[in-house]
C-alpha cells in the first residue's frame, strides 16, 4: 500500500487534479491521497489557504468578509467547471464556509485553524467527486472521524500517539481514500492545523500508521537537486538518500519539505519518494533508513545565512571544570537556542541564528559572560553563512575534508569556523555571507564536477 501526497501546485486547478487522478489510478497500491488547499497557479497567484487566512482576518476585525469570501469560492468554482462537476459542489462548499464563520469561537486561534482547514478539506471532498465522476471507487474521509487526533495547540499542534492505532484501520479500506492534509481533531473535537506545509505531516503520519511501502511525496520537482539551484547551475539530482542526510541538508535551508514533517514517516522506517506530478515517470529521490555506499560519498551540499558567532577566549579554560555547561547555561536562561559550538584548548564559540541575538539580548549575553565567566575576550561576529557538505560515506573516505577546505582556499574563501558533525555524516563551514555563493560554487566544482 502507498500513501501519496499531493501538494498545492499539484492540485491548484482541473488540469493539475486530472493529473493526480491518472497518477493514482495507474498504480493499485496508491490507496491513500493526501491533498493540499489549492496552491499558486502561477508565479503572482494567492494559496487557498493565505486567502482564507485574510478572510479569517477580515471576520476578526469586525469587517464586511463578502469579498473575501467570494475570493475563496470562486477558486473552486474554477475547479468544479473545468472538471465538468455538478454546482452543487460550489454551493455546499460556500455553505460551508459560512457555516465556519457563523459558528466562530471565542478563541481567535481556534477560529483561525478552523478556517485554515476548510482549504484542504474542500478540496479532499470536490478531488473525491472528481475521482468518482471519472468512474473510479473513491471516497473523502474526514480526519476526526478516522480518529487523526491533534493537540490543541492551535496552528502548530501535534499528533497525538493514540491516532496511530485507530487510522490503521484505513488499511482495510479498498476504495482509493481522498484525505484532507494539514488538519485533525482535538479530543474535545475542534479542528486544529499543523504548522504551514503541514499536508506532508498528515501524509508521514498516514503512512506510518498503515505502514505504508512507501510514502510518495508528489511536488513540482523532478528530484532533489544536490546543490541549490538558484545558485548553481544544473546541480546533479539526488538518486537515493538517508534520512540522516536529509536532516543534516535540510538545516542549512535544503527545502523540499520540512524535515519535522516527516518524522512520524521516519520513526516507522518507511521510505519517502520525492515526485513530480508533472512528469510522474521520473524515479525521483527516494530518502530511505540506510542506503547502500556507493560511489557519491557526498549527496550534496547546502548552505543557509544568517548566523553569528559568540567567541570566547580564556587562557586554561580546558581546566576549567564547569565552563561550557555555565555558558550553555546562560544562553538557556535567555531562552537563545545554539546551532554548533566548535571549541579548542582555550576558546569556544557559539553559533546561532542571528534572528535569536538581537542587540538588547547580545549586550545581555555579553554582560553575563563577562561577569559570571571572566573571559580574557569576547567577541560577536554576524553576517556569518553555514555550509554542510553531507553524506555518509563521508566518515569512511579520508580527505574529505581537505578536499573541501582546498577548494575553497583556491577560491579565495576564508574559513570563520570548521566542525565536524559527531556523526561524521557532515562538515559544517562558516563563511562570510559575502562569500557563500562563491564557497559553493567552489565545493560544487569539487565535489560533483560542476
Ligand atoms: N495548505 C497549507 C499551507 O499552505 C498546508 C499545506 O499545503 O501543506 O500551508
Amino acid at each position: 500500500m502507498k500513501v501519496v501526497k499531493f501538494g498545492g501546485s499539484s492540485v491548484s486547478n482541473a488540469e493539475q487534479i486530472s493529473k493526480v487522478i491518472q497518477i493514482v489510478t495507474a498504480d493499485a497500491d496508491r490507496r491513500i491521497v493526501v491533498v493540499s488547499a489549492p496552491g499558486k497557479r502561477f508565479k503572482d497567484d494567492t494559496k487557498v489557504t493565505d486567502l482564507l487566512i485574510a478572510l479569517t482576518n477580515t471576520v476578526l476585525a469586525g469587517k464586511n468578509f463578502e469579498a473575501g469570501l467570494k475570493e475563496v469560492v470562486e477558486r473552486y468554482a474554477e475547479i468544479q467547471r473545468d472538471l465538468k462537476l455538478p454546482a452543487e459542489v460550489v454551493e455546499t462548499i460556500e455553505a460551508d464556509l459560512r457555516g465556519r464563520i457563523a459558528a466562530r469561537r471565542a478563541n481567535d486561534a481556534q477560529f483561525m485553524d478552523a478556517m485554515k482547514a476548510a482549504g484542504e478539506d474542500c478540496n479532499a471532498r470536490v478531488i473525491a467527486e472528481a475521482f468518482t465522476r471519472a468512474g473510479f471507487s473513491a471516497k473523502y474521509v474526514n480526519p476526526g472521524e478516522a480518529g487523526l487526533l491533534l493537540s490543541d495547540d492551535f496552528g502548530n499542534a501535534q499528533v497525538l500517539d493514540e491516532s496511530y492505532s485507530k487510522l490503521a484501520a484505513l488499511k482495510e479500506v479498498q476504495e482509493i481514500m481522498v484525505f484532507p492534509g494539514f488538519f485533525g481533531v482535538t479530543k474535545s473535537g475542534d479542528i486544529a492545523t499543523f504548522p504551514r506545509g503541514g499536508s506532508d505531516i498528515t501524509g508521514a503520519i498516514l503512512a506510518a500508521a498503515v505502514k505504508a511501502d512507501v510514502y510518495e511525496n508528489f511536488t513540482d520537482v523532478d528530484s532533489v537537486c544536490a546543490m541549490d539551484p538558484r545558485v548553481i547551475d544544473n546541480p546533479p539530482a539526488i538518486d537515493c538518500m538517508t534520512y540522516r542526510e536529509m536532516r543534516e541538508l535540510s538545516y542549512a535551508g535544503f527545502g523540499v519539505f520540512h524535515d519535522e514533517a516527516i518524522i512520524p514517516a521516519v520513526r516507522a522506517e518507511i521510505p519517502i519518494c520525492v515526485k513530480n506530478t508533472n512528469n510522474p515517470l521520473a524515479a525521483g529521490t527516494m530518502v530511505v533508513p540506510k542506503r547502500a555506499p556507493d560511489e557519491r560519498t557526498v549527496v550534496g551540499i547546502s548552505s543557509a545565512s544568517g548566523f553569528s558567532s559568540i567567541y570566547i577566549d580564556k587562557y586554561m579554560m580546558n581546566r576549567e571544570i564547569g565552563f561550557g555547561r555555565r555558558l550553555l547555561q546562560i544562553l538557556e536562561e535567555e531562552d537563545i537556542s545554539f546551532e554548533h559550538t566548535p571549541s579548542g584548548i582555550d576558546n569556544i564559540s557559539v553559533v546561532l541564528a542571528s534572528a535569536n541575538l538581537s542587540e538588547a539580548k547580545k549586550n545581555q549575553v555579553i554582560h553575563r559572560i563577562k561577569t559570571e565567566l571572566n573571559p580574557d575576550a569576547v567577541t560577536v561576529e554576524h553576517g556569518l553563512a553555514l555550509i554542510m557538505v553531507v553524506g555518509e560515506g563521508m566518515h569512511y573516505t579520508p580527505g574529505m575534508a581537505a578536499r573541501a577546505t582546498q577548494a575553497m582556499a583556491a577560491a579565495g574563501v576564508n574559513l570563520e569556523m570548521i566542525n565536524q558533525g559527531a556523526s561524521e555524516i557532515s562538515m559544517m563551514f562558516a563563511v562570510k555571507d559575502a562569500d557563500r555563493e562563491k564557497a559553493l560554487r567552489a565545493l560544487g566544482k569539487s565535489f560533483f564536477g560542476i
